[in-house]
Parts: structure tokens; C-alpha cells; sequence
């Protein structure tokens, strides 16, 4: 499961100056180490790819549209993840928090 507490357990980078080729402007947290580790992405909408299975209820379910698939190929989880490319649309309905089968995202919507 992601750490709720990542923000202060882990290094800040934007996701531009990191290698993963994703056309968003979210900041990734945590050593990012292709392909096997990249790190959690978003913060308010806060999605751990190396626990991310790529099973996509999120991405399905979102009422407004926050995520969109990247592709990861070779990381040991899934070769897709859910991206919160949107995570400023986020109306904090908690649903992705609930179905993720792998608990992979933290909504900081309190
Ligand atoms: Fe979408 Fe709701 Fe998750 Fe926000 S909390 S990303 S609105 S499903």
C-alpha cells in the first residue's frame, strides 16, 4: 500500500526533471530508477507506482476524469500505470482511494 505520509518521508522532484517520458505536470516523490522503481506521482492525488497494478477501477470510475494511462514498460508491477495527470479537477469523492484493489492512491482531500 503507499505510504500516507510520503510527503515527508520522501524527496520532491518535478516530474519534468525526472527520465519518465509522461506528459504531465505533477511532482513525483521518491527515487525514480527505470524501469523498476518510479516512484509515487501526484500529491494531492497521490497514485504509488511500484504498488499500482494497472487494473484501471480508478481511471474507469473518476467522475471527472483525473487519471490517463502511462505505459511502464518492464516495471515488475504492470507495464501501465494510472497517471493523476488532472489531480487539480479532483473533487475529493474518495472513490478511487476505496476500489483500488491494491490501495495505490492517498487523496488529500480532508
Ligand atoms: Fe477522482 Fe474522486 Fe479520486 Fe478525486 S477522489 S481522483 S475525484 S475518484
Amino acid at each position: 500500500a503507499i505510504d500516507p505520509n510520503f510527503a515527508e518521508s520522501r524527496e520532491r522532484t518535478p516530474l519534468a526533471e525526472t527520465d519518465l517520458d509522461i506528459d504531465a505536470d505533477y511532482d513525483v516523490w521518491g527515487d525514480v530508477d527505470e524501469p523498476d522503481r518510479l516512484g509515487i506521482h501526484g500529491t494531492h492525488v497521490a497514485v504509488d507506482f511500484d504498488v499500482c497494478t494497472g487494473e484501471g477501477p480508478c481511471l474507469e470510475n473518476c467522475p471527472v476524469d483525473v487519471f490517463e494511462w502511462v505505459d511502464t514498460p518492464g516495471h515488475p508491477a504492470s507495464e501501465e500505470k494510472a497517471a493523476p495527470v488532472n489531480e487539480a479537477q479532483c473533487i475529493d469523492c474518495m472513490l478511487c482511494v476505496d476500489i483500488c484493489p491494491v490501495d495505490a492512491i492517498d487523496v488529500d482531500g480532508s
